[in-house]
């Protein structure tokens, strides 16, 4: 087994935490060790040899692999075999296992969440739009004040247990009204400009300063206000399928947006942000491999990095029942994708190697069991 295939196993079968594992791990007064909010974030994340980050679900049952102790140390075993590796685990933010709350009663974890290395802002409760696979589908939508993410933002930064390196300020999508933008822009303004010391990242759709402007100069307009003057570093605009029809079955909004209006806004943010700053993902497993390749395909030539989701059949969404993608197929279209990007002069996204810990990315290096 190679490193990718261990990784893309990890992730799609989770593992077993054994009594010793769970003892050494940070946890809360239940002895619970993990927090899911989405579907693809829901489990621990590793580090494999120091250099491969993956996001393993929390299993007590239907896995081959287990997290246990030998000489005081974590160790990852596959059909009770120990794999001859090095095996790290970064904690799960104190204010999630505990639930902190701010002074109005409001979890922490419900505006903020580290993972890994990164802090996600979550501005809007919910979304307006409604993507069949996605947690936030199912949420009520509500916009959150700017005080309260500061306040929340505030514990994330102090956290005792992850101290976050850099920020997402994510999605869901922002109703359609003028108030609602003129908000949110707010707050791509605010976070950059009060915490310079962090990179920003911003996760959103094709979208001018106010409702309806969607000309290529309202594109630009609202970019130029993203990089110039709120100094988001990096943006993530995510295109999730590429297949048509699977488009209007699964993310409607999405496809009502429209393909090529996805692509001149990534081409748009590429020229503003630069190469290698803008990412797209795509969800593999619910439209065929040559659909994903082409996805990947169409981004590139938008000098856009690709970033491939395995999809996830989270529990609570209209999705729940769809069968995941095998790993010999998620390998498959990765390593093609892999190619296509080298080819390209780009590579598979994220740049950040601890985000990389959800994404199926291509790892070197075989692995000993
Ligand atoms: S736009 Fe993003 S947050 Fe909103 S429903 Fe779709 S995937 Fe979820």
């Amino acid at each position: 087994m190679d490193y990718t295939e261990l990784k893309l196993r990890l992730m799609q079968q989770g593992a077993k935490f054994t009594a010793a594992a769970r003892k050494t791990m940070c946890h809360n007064r239940f002895g619970h060790i993990t927090f899911s909010d989405y579907a693809t974030t829901g489990g621990i994340v590793a580090v494999l040899d120091k250099r491969v980050y993956v996001n393993i679900p929390e299993k007590f049952q239907g896995t081959s692999f287990e997290v246990d102790v030998f000489e005081d140390k974590l160790i990852l075993k596959y059909h009770n075999r120990i794999i001859k590796i090095s095996f790290c685990i970064i904690p799960v933010p104190k204010y999630a296992l505990d639930v902190e709350r701010l002074s109005d009663n409001t979890p922490v974890r419900e505006l903020v969440m580290t993972h890994a290395d990164r802090v996600r802002i979550s501005p809007v409760h919910g979304c307006s739009y409604h993507c069949n696979f996605c947690t936030s589908n199912e949420a009520y939508y509500k916009e959150i004040l700017c005080e309260q993410l500061d306040q929340a933002f505030n514990i994330a930064l102090n956290d005792p247990y992850n101290k976050p390196c850099h920020v997402l300020i994510s999605g869901g999508t922002p109703n359609e009204e003028i108030n609602s933008y003129a908000w949110i822009n707010d707050i791509y303004y605010y976070f950059p400009h009060k915490y310079p010391q962090f990179d920003f990242d911003v996760m959103l759709s094709p979208r001018g300063m106010r409702p309806e402007q969607t000309s290529m100069k309202d594109y630009d307009e609202f970019l130029h206000y993203l990089y110039d003057e709120c100094g988001v570093k990096t943006l993530s605009v995510n295109l999730e399928l590429y297949n048509d029809r699977f488009r209007d079955r699964f993310i409607p909004d999405k496809a009502a947006v429209g393909k090529d209006n996805y692509y001149r806004f990534i081409l748009q943010a590429v020229e503003i942000f630069g190469e290698k700053s803008v990412r797209s993902s795509l969800v593999v497993g619910l439209e065929s491999e040559e659909d994903t390749l082409n996805g990947v395909r169409a981004l590139l030539d938008c000098g856009c990095l690709p970033v491939l989701s395995a999809f996830v059949p989270a529990p609570g969404t209209d999705m729940a029942n769809y069968p995941a993608p095998s790993v010999e197929f998620l390998l498959e279209t990765a390593r093609k994708a892999n190619d296509m990007a080298r080819e390209a002069k780009l590579q598979l996204g994220p740049l950040c190697r601890p985000c990389t810990h959800n994404s199926i990315t291509i790892e070197e290096g075989e692995i000993v069991i």
